[in-house]
């Protein structure tokens, strides 16, 4: 029986790319191989993993439809290739010790949420982690945001100076342990422990967890020390205690995320569709925005003026500790004072929100990298990126044209996000921020020294924005040694949109957004270009309006609608209450025909601001898009009529915004509901770049848009979009993993940098 089958037995050597390294996958192939009875190896080379297994040809059928099928939770297996070869009589499986060539570099893996398996351990009270915040193993815990160096191994990590216990030690070192190599491993008895300080400084004694939790319920603000930095925390249910924190974070009116302790919880609050609740519960745990249910129990100020709400399941056990204790959802908001980048450090968070918490719950393990909570929502039926970080960094995004040489991409101004290139992979970094404030361009400098390092890029190639006053693009001219290539925001936007589908033939590229600097110096957001990621021609625009007050504008919608209204003739007319509202409406208007106008724009972001302002939803924004967001929401969901907007040209052409502003100053004296009239905007809106792009289409373009850009994050405008270019049998791309708005940015420039160079 023996010889039959060694007869019968096959050697199969095998490699496996991908993201395979630190995530537990040498002791999957272990328990796998030992579940089958095959003999063999397996050892890391590089950053693959080679694997000999011998046995029968149905085990090593089962077992290469293991790694296939059911990889361990945070691999993601690219390629395997097999080569057989004669068996060699192994006995039993072994794991070998790695073996690392000096050119390939083992790639960092993103955090990822506590997994079932430490879930179920820290509930457990005979179990030597009950109740433990830090526990985690190779399939679940802190990665990225405690890398320091590589390799990545526990020295190079913020765990450095936690030296592991025996136990710790046993299992770390146990291939069948699901401990086996992980890096931050720890227990009670050797790794990082929670403090509860009041903001007076007195630290407290007794269990900080539950002493938190006391605080919580009696309506205080507790700052949190997650994994990429501080939240602030409130109960959700609590009026009081959310018109607290509001109070003291001087945020308005910003929506604020709100943790729940599951699945369930978050469908008492909101609508959850089957592809919502996969991303709620997915190892990378963003938030996720939902549309929020009529009698959610939830305080008013923690989302006014929309009915959308941004949910996020627990994705440490702190959290998950906490959540339980306190017995109901939290706010959970960034832990950062108005325009301040997320605190991150104990002095600094002390300093920084000392006015704001009453307490905070922190611990003893570093943070290196500030990474906030990455957002997405569901569009049209799939997942887009709304904030890409904690979760989703540093995981490589291919490039559909191979970069010849490593390029660093700075990206934009507001939103800022860098992406280093090399071969066929991007690693586009975590969400940075507005480089206009101090704090945030120095952790920009730190994130470029912080990725070289990582990754081991020296950059031959540097991108940047057109835009002159762009701190990235100083940046990028004060390198020295470097090849400098200079790219249009918008075409930057739909390289992007293009990387993000992995295509790289000729579009329609629709970018609309703020504002971006054009190839002819006036300030471009309502584009229609042909575009490869080579090139682009500017087909068709919005008509240019000026931008009467420079950065003013950004933050006073009003503005804006009195320079169409100037435009149309209506700036003066005694029936239009946004003029009447603004004391400094005529001399405003005067800026039009005077010197100190701006350069004119065809931003369609500002044209939203224009009608958002003429029908009294807003004259004044708190934050970037305010105005867009909540004209969005008042969109009447059964208004069938629509807006239409003349073309003027041929070959190029521009789309007569006017017209709209126009239709809504009529419907408005003619006393339409401004619900209607948000609707008949979207909708016209829609229709419009439908048009605009059956016009292109017409004159030789491509059958296929691409669509970028930050005003693409409004739901509406975008189902409404794709819907009506799908039926006239446009193939339409739209951002799924990277965000449509100016996080999106870098990653186009580096794509752009790679095709030319
Ligand atoms: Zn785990
Ligand atoms: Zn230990
Ligand atoms: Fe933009």
């Amino acid at each position: 029986m023996t010889r039959i089958s060694t007869a019968q037995s096959q050697r199969h050597r095998i490699t496996v790319r991908g993201t395979v390294q630190g995530v537990g996958f040498r002791p999957f192939v272990h328990q796998v191989a030992g579940d089958l009875a095959l003999g063999g190896w397996v050892k890391n080379v590089g950053s693959t993993v080679l694997i000999e297994v011998e046995g029968q040809p149905s085990g090593l059928h089962s077992f290469r439809e293991m790694l296939e099928n059911h990889p361990p939770r945070l691999a993601n297996v690219d390629q395997i290739s097999t080569v057989q070869l004669d068996a060699v009589g192994y006995r039993g499986f072994e794991i070998l010790r790695s073996e690392k060539s000096l050119d390939e570099k083992v790639l960092v893996t993103p955090d990822a949420a506590a997994c079932a398996d430490c879930l179920a351990e820290i509930a457990d009270p005979a179990a030597r982690r009950y109740g433990y915040a830090f526990t985690n193993c190779t399939n679940c815990g802190p990665r990225f945001t405690i890398v320091a160096d590589i390799p990545y191994d526990r020295i190079n990590t913020t765990m450095a100076p936690f030296s592991m216990c025996a136990d710790c030690q046993a299992e770390y070192h146990d291939p069948n342990d699901r401990r086996f190599h992980a890096q931050p491993i720890c227990c009670p008895a050797c790794g990082p422990t929670l403090s509860l300080v009041k903001a007076s400084r007195q630290s407290l004694g007794g269990n900080a967890l539950q002493e938190a939790a006391t605080l919580l319920r009696d309506n205080k603000v507790v700052a949190i020390k997650g994994l990429g930095g501080f939240h602030l925390a409130v109960l959700a249910n609590s009026e009081l205690a959310v018109n607290r924190l509001r109070a003291r974070k001087h945020r308005e009116d910003k929506p604020f995320a709100v943790m729940v302790c599951d699945l369930e919880a978050a469908q008492a609050l909101c609508e959850v569709s089957d592809t919502e609740a996969a991303l709620l519960s997915s190892p990378a745990r963003p938030i996720v925005l939902l549309s929020r249910r009529a009698n959610a129990g939830i305080a008013s100020g923690v989302a006014p003026l929309t009915s959308d709400l941004g949910l996020i399941l627990p994705y440490t056990p702190l959290h998950s500790l906490l959540l339980d204790a306190v017995g109901g959802p939290i706010v959970l908001t960034s832990g950062n004072v108005s325009d301040e980048p997320i605190a991150f450090h104990d002095q600094e968070a002390e300093e920084q929100l000392g006015g704001i918490a009453d307490a905070f719950l922190t611990h003893n393990r570093g943070i290196r990298t500030r990474t906030d909570d990455s957002v997405v929502r569901v569009v049209a039926g799939s997942a887009m990126t709304v904030r890409r970080s904690r979760g989703y960094v540093p995981n490589p995004i291919q490039l559909p044209v191979e970069a010849r040489r490593p390029i660093l991409a700075c990206g934009a101004e507001l939103k800022n996000t860098i992406t280093f290139a090399r071969g066929n992979q991007a690693l586009l970094s975590h969400h940075i921020g507005d480089l206009k404030n101090l704090e945030t361009y120095n952790s920009f400098l730190g994130a470029v020294e912080h990725f070289e390092r990582l990754f081991g890029i020296i950059p031959e190639v540097v991108a940047h924005d057109l835009h002159p006053g762009y701190l990235s693009t100083s940046f990028a001219q004060e390198l020295s040694g470097v090849d400098l290539v200079a790219v249009q925001h918008h075409h930057a936007h739909i390289g992007a949109c293009m990387v993000d589908n992995d295509h790289s033939d000729p579009v329609i590229g629709v970018a609309f957004d703020g504002l971006g600097y054009g190839s002819d110096g006036t300030m471009w957001g309502g584009e229609f270009l042909v575009a490869d990621l080579l090139d682009f021609e500017r087909m068709a625009w919005f008509e240019p309006v000026p931008l009467l007050g420079g950065d003013a504008v950004m933050s006073e919608p009003w503005r804006m609608a009195a320079a169409y209204l100037d435009l149309l003739g209506e700036a003066e007319s005694p029936d239009v209450e946004v003029a009447l509202r603004q004391p400094r409406w005529n001399d405003v208007v005067r800026l039009a025909s005077s010197d100190l106008a701006g350069p004119p724009t065809s931003s369609v972001g500002r044209l939203f601001d224009a009608i958002a302002a003429l029908v009294g939803v807003r004259d004044v924004v708190n934050y970037e898009g305010q105005a867009a967001v909540e004209l969005e929401q008042i969109v009447d969901p059964h208004e069938t009529d629509a807006y239409s907007a003349r073309f003027d040209g041929n070959n190029t052409f521009t789309v007569r915004g006017s017209d709209f502003v126009a239709s809504a100053l009529a419907d408005l004296r003619g006393g339409v509901d401004k619900r209607r009239i948000a609707a008949r905007f979207h909708r016209g809106l829609a229709e419009t770049v439908v048009a605009a792009c059956d016009r292109v289409r017409e004159t030789g373009g491509p059958q296929t848009v691409a669509l970028s850009g930050g005003v693409f994050l409004n739901k509406v405008l975008l189902e409404h979009v794709i819907a009506g270019l799908e039926e006239k049998q446009f193939h339409v791309l739209s951002h799924r993993r990277v965000p449509p708005n100016d996080g999106c940015i870098s990653l186009g420039q580096a794509a752009v940098a790679a095709a030319r160079d």
